[in-house]
């Protein structure tokens, strides 16, 4: 009992000093020079609180220690394995959706956790009861829905789901329904201990569709949003898996990571002009699902260029910002693009990158590929520090990015994209557009930009492309 104690105490302490690491760890990651200092925290943190639980777990066990151990490390090593196998073959592209399958493992344990706990510590209604009772049914509630709210943007991510998105008639009111009867049931569930069971069973089936329903109906660009509320939602799904098994660091860690996915989503909102609730209720993308590519909103004709035409350019450019997007990163076309960057600046020409909040799939996905390719950090900006030095900057390579640079955002009210902040490229001298046809991006909108006259197409594959232009300069 002695050791029991002492070990439950250490481990309590433990447990502190994990979570001071991961709140150290998060605020590494704000900065893209001390991320990497904040990835290491959050790993030591991570190691502590898994021996820590671990330690504990042995300590209680019911069973021979030795059993438990080697149950342990059973699975310790498949989710290592399998863990260690995707971190190594997943390409950067599809990382958004890997995040999004993640999201669904934690609301399927927060599941579990929630019926479990409920079948082996039945709690009567009751002070104390009553609490853990709540515990278990809002658990199992943001379990569900983050669990196939998940695997619905996992599959639109990946492309096994079509992006547009699901308008049943009056979805709003559907999930107002859905809210209304997990509302009911936990009056049920909390009225009705010796049936509880039942409507923990029924709720679950109803936060499964709406969690379902909540993805399906959201489409197109709205997707970088609904993977960081995802996020969020697996936060809170293990915050109470945390007051369930009254684990404080749980409890912490979801908090963290709950409040840090909702952080991220209003600044992402904000970043494409868009409100919250409007993120939510869906629906965003309709016209631009049923959009015809290519379609011309504006027609006209547009100007083809060749690398040695821009090679050209480029040698007689004072001031230069590359605008990276998604084909940056479907081409990996970032090393040749910093080379060309550090070949320019070697010559005295101003270089500088312009970073679009949502460019690519995920939240600092062009920083990541830029980092990666060891691109200065001071040559990085972002939207807002940059946008205001377009009409002074010779020529602007735009290279596979498109929903960002549409100047349709600001010029159409009727545009799905209307409203969202975008890289005012076109105010440049010149704009070269890196891509391979003139398909549209991921928003489905065709983009004026292509069409001006001071822009001018360079297709093909942009790493290709820029390696043309590096070595005829
Ligand atoms: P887009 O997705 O709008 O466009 C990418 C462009 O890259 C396409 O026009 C494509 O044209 C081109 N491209 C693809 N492959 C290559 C290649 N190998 N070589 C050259 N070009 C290529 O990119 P943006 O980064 O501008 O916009 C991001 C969009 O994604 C926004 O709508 C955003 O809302 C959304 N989004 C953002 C997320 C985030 O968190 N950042 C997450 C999910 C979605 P072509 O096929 O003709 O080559």
């Amino acid at each position: 009992m002695s050791t029991g104690m002492s070990v439950e105490s250490v481990v309590q302490a433990v447990y502190l000093v994990a979570g001071v690491l991961f709140v150290l760890s998060l605020a590494g990651l704000s900065r893209q020079e001390t991320a990497r200092r904040g990835v290491l925290l959050g790993m030591c943190g991570m190691v502590l609180a898994l021996a820590a639980t671990v330690a504990l777990a042995l300590v209680r066990s019911e069973r021979p220690v030795g059993v438990t151990a080697g149950l342990i490390l059973l699975v310790l090593l498949v989710g290592a394995a399998v863990g260690t196998w995707r971190a190594r073959t997943v390409e950067m592209t599809q990382m958004p959706e890997l995040i999004a399958l993640l999201h669904s493992f934690v609301g399927a344990a927060a599941v579990l956790v929630g019926f479990g706990s409920y079948l082996t510590e039945p709690a009567t209604p009751g002070a104390g009861g009553t609490v853990h009772l709540v515990e278990v049914f809002l658990g199992v509630l943001i379990g569900a829905v983050t669990l196939t709210g998940s695997v619905v943007a996992f599959g639109k991510l990946s492309a096994r789901l079509r992006s547009s998105p699901l308008l049943l008639p009056g979805r709003n009111w559907l999930n107002l329904a859905a809210v209304v009867a997990c509302g009911g049931l936990l009056w049920w569930f909390l009225t009705a201990p010796a049936v509880g069971l039942v409507p923990l069973l029924l709720m679950t089936l109803v936060a499964l569709a709406l969690g379902w329903h909540l993805v399906a109906a959201i489409g197109g660009g709205d997707m970088p949003v609904v993977v960081s509320m995802l996020n969020s939602y697996s936060g809170w799904a293990a915050a109470a898996a945390g007051f369930m098994l009254g684990n404080d660091l749980l409890i912490i860690t979801g908090a963290l990571v709950g409040s840090s996915g909702a952080i991220l989503s209003y600044l992402m909102c904000r970043a494409m002009n868009r409100s919250f609730v409007s993120v939510i209720l869906g629906g965003f993308g309709a016209e631009t699902g049923a959009a015809a590519p290519g379609g011309p909103v504006e027609p006209g004709t547009y100007r083809e260029t060749t690398a040695l035409e821009v090679a050209d350019r480029l040698t007689a450019a004072r001031s230069v910002i590359v605008v990276p997007g998604y084909g940056m990163a479907v081409a990996k076309a970032q090393y040749p693009v910093a080379d060309l960057v550090a070949r320019l600046t070697a010559r005295g020409t101003t270089v500088r990158f312009g970073i679009h909040p949502v460019a690519g799939r995920l939240p600092g996905h062009m920083n990541v590929l830029l980092a990666e390719a060891k691109v200065p950090y001071d040559q990085v900006l972002g939207m807002d520090e940059i946008n205001g030095d377009f009409p002074a900057t010779d020529v602007v390579l735009v290279i596979g990015a498109n929903d960002t640079v549409n100047p349709a955002a600001q010029d159409d009210p009727g545009s799905p994209i209307a409203g969202m902040p975008v890289l005012e490229v076109w105010q440049a001298q010149e704009v070269v557009v890196f891509k391979r046809s003139m398909a549209t991006g991921y928003a489905g909108v065709q983009n004026p930009l292509f069409f001006r006259e001071n822009t001018a197409m360079l297709f093909g594959d942009a790493k290709e492309q820029v390696e043309l232009i590096v070595q005829a300069l």
